[in-house]
């Protein structure tokens, strides 16, 4: 799952490779991947690709064609974004959306399981701001915003793991992350952004820059290209029944439908262990 590191470190990366380069052609091959219709993804061909930056957890690759175009790419929970060598196969069932390089290489999005949920959007750069996902968007996690800011975004009665997922209120995080620095923090992911007092406010804010920390890892352990699988040093998401790397007591899950939290119930929770969802979810 792709989140600010992850994203962040596929821009540097494809920046370095991609930028200069000249697109032959691009083709959408995914069921309504490409939410766009104007400008027409043929506009791209002959343009200069100029780099890739990170908007949120967005890709926006900066193209030169003619007029200054975006591609705006939003990877979901199994989209990567991934330079090849060869062009893809039309048969290959992960290809979401090709941009041909002219000199033989191609930018391929690509997608893991069976649903298609990734998706791009051709703007105008001029218009990329004005797009309902990056208009809405709340301030990047990394670096973090002021205290003060912070603490105004998250005083909600909303329960941290959800608010701090939200991209609306801060920018980047998602289901891995977001554990870590809840877990950072010594804080519950049940508990309610609005039941902060200030010196847990100040606690959830120090634990944000972590996710340069990431950053930097990966800028030490990635090669040129980003592989399928991130390397995410992670020290309690999906280790439940691992001792906490800082107390050794067992690390909890509670898992929902579709992701999990995990958390260190001596430090996070006064000792308690939450309910466990499985169940109800295994009955549905
Ligand atoms: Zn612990």
């Amino acid at each position: 799952m792709p989140e600010l590191p992850e994203v962040e470190i596929t821009a540097r990366r494809l920046t370095s490779t991609l930028a200069g380069a000249e697109v032959e052609s691009a083709l959408a091959t995914g069921v309504a991947t490409l939410k766009t219709y104007d400008p027409q993804l043929d506009r791209l061909a002959g343009g200069r690709i100029e780099g890739v930056r990170r908007i949120g957890k967005m890709l926006a690759v900066d193209i030169d064609a003619g007029e200054p175009l975006t591609l705006l790419v939003h990877l979901m929970s199994a989209g990567r974004l991934q330079v090849f060598d060869r062009r893809a196969s039309l048969r290959d069932r992960r290809s979401r959306l090709l941009v041909r390089i002219a000199d033989g290489r191609e930018l391929r999005l690509r997608e893991f399981g069976t649903r298609q949920s990734a998706w791009a959007k051709l703007l105008r750069r001029d218009d990329v701001g004005a797009d309902e996902m990056v208009a809405t968007l709340g301030p990047d996690a990394f670096p973090p915003p002021p205290l003060e800011t912070f603490a105004e975004l998250v005083r909600q009665p909303r329960h941290l793991h959800p608010l701090l997922r939200d991209q609306r209120v801060i920018a980047g995080i998602g289901r891995s992350w977001v554990d870590e620095i809840l877990w950072q923090a010594r804080l519950s992911p049940f508990k309610k952004g609005s039941e902060l007092d200030d010196e847990e406010v100040e606690r959830l804010h120090d634990a944000l820059p972590l996710l340069g920390e990431v950053i930097d890892h990966y800028e030490e352990v990635i090669g040129e290209s980003v592989p399928d699988k991130l390397p995410m040093p992670l020290e309690v998401h999906r280790r439940e029944g691992e001792p906490c790397p800082r107390c050794g007591t067992t690390i909890e899950a509670v898992f929902f439908a579709e992701h999990q939290t995990n958390y260190c119930p001596e430090e996070q929770t006064g000792g308690r262990v939450l309910k466990d969802r499985r169940l109800s979810r295994l009955l549905k």
